[in-house]
């Protein structure tokens, strides 16, 4: 017992790391590819996995649409940045998506090593369909899109209100009045209550990890993690493509050189890769914005505070690509529209991903679900999340850094101080 709640105590990457050398050891034992006790009894150490992802699957739909809300009825967006910082993010996130596709299509990390579950799959039925999806736009009831996991509809929900209840709270603020204010708190308090959900399930990941792996390993040896390795290194690829058309962007697009950039805003990026939450590393990146790189802290504050709740480029392009890789391991390649219906879906789960260790696994379920992607086969890509999780988080964050130097815009501060004193302008 007491050395359950010591391990309990070791950080979440520890303990994943923990589990898949133990079920390394139990798949050998096992048998590791010629099972030495029955196949189906063996089955069953994937219970957890299952059980976790339900779990998941559960939780993505009131997480996205509080998230929505939340955003909506919290930020504080000057009018006139506003419009610039929705066309950052957008463009920002378009691109990561656009990158982890092309990535993932050109390596096609997905066809090395048989990695299929042995899960019977229909072959998918889903394509875009514009009259579909328009008739589809609407739901039948207010809580269907929360029943059936249906994003789109979710979003419309969400944004129906969010937009209605942003806009009674600027009239009560017109008016002096604080009408407002417990259904502002009302829903804080409810996302703040998902999340620790969230925390709850994302802490029995391990088990999930132990589970499946060593299923796999006992059933089916070690050939089938091969098309993995693949993946993270195509993920990677694909992280670093990022980073260097955030550095690009930064170099035509503010006062901030790059290596600069990159040097001053190591703290931030390294407690990202160290913590996988962009949240954690919220008051650091914005202190680094202020005091080592010196951008306005009108700036720093867009990008950081505001960014930070859903721009989330990195874990944009992760949900893409796995639902490309995972199509690519089921032999189900998936066609230009089912691409786009990805990057859509994509978007919105980047959106809803809250910046907490493993959350881009919750939403992830959407963007499977959206076009007939088993979602059982999330639990091999939690085998390796703990190692990707921080890799984009890292980059969750350089996107919120880019962002607020990009509204910094080409005249550094002292720059423009100068230039107002010489001129008399105050
Ligand atoms: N861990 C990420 C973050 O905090 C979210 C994700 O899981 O993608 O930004």
């Amino acid at each position: 017992m007491n050395t359950l709640k010591k391990i309990a105590q070791f950080p979440l990457y520890i303990q994943i790391v923990f589990a898949l050398i133990l079920a390394i050891i139990v798949g050998i034992i096992l048998g590791a590819g010629n099972p030495i006790i029955s196949p189906s009894l063996i089955e069953h150490l994937a219970l957890p996995c299952t059980l976790i992802l339900k779990a998941l699957r559960t939780l993505a739909t009131p997480l996205i649409f509080l998230a929505i809300i939340h955003t909506f009825l919290t930020a504080e967006i000057p009018s006139r940045s506003g419009r610039k910082l929705a066309f950052l993010l957008i463009t920002n996130t378009l691109m990561a998506i656009i990158i982890g596709l092309l990535v993932a299509n050109i390596l096609q990390p997905g066809i090395h090593g048989n990695l299929e579950l042995g899960i019977d799959i229909k072959p998918s039925e889903k394509t875009l369909d514009p009259w579909g999806l328009l008739q589809d736009l609407i739901p039948d009831s207010v809580v269907k899109p929360l029943v059936d996991n249906n994003v789109i509809q979710l979003i419309i929900v969400a944004l129906s209100f969010a937009i209605v209840l942003r806009g009674l709270k600027t009239k009560f603020i017109e008016e002096n009045k604080t009408d407002y204010l417990p259904i502002e708190k009302l829903i804080t308090v409810l996302f703040e209550a998902v999340i620790i959900i969230v925390h709850w399930v994302i802490k029995l990941v391990p088990f999930a990890v132990f589970g499946i792996v060593s299923q796999t390993i006992a059933l089916k040896g070690f050939a089938p993690f091969k098309s993995l390795g693949f993946f993270v290194i195509a993920v990677i690829v694909a992280l670093i493509l990022q980073a260097i058309y955030y550095l690009t962007r930064v170099y035509f697009g503010s006062w901030v050189h790059p290596i600069d950039f990159i040097k001053k805003g190591s703290d931030a990026l390294i407690t990202a890769f160290s913590t996988a939450s962009s949240t954690a590393t919220m008051p650091i990146t914005f202190e680094v914005l202020i005091e080592k790189i010196g951008l306005r802290e009108s700036s720093a504050s867009l990008g950081a505070l505001v960014g930070s709740n859903f721009n989330n480029d990195g874990t944009a392009l992760y949900e893409a690509m796995s639902a490309l890789f995972i199509s690519q391991i089921l032999n189900q390649q998936l066609t230009l529209t089912q691409q786009i219906m990805v990057m859509l879906t994509s978007i919105i789960a980047s959106v809803g991903a809250a910046g907490i260790p493993e959350a881009g696994l919750v939403t992830m379920t959407l963007v499977f679900t959206s076009v007939g992607l088993p979602t059982e086969y999330i639990a091999i890509l939690v085998t390796v999340d703990w190692f990707l999780d921080r890799c984009r988080t890292a980059i969750n964050v350089m996107g919120d850094m880019t962002v607020s130097a990009l509204v910094d815009g080409k005249t550094r501060k002292e720059k423009l101080e100068e230039a107002f004193i010489e001129t008399g302008i105050k």
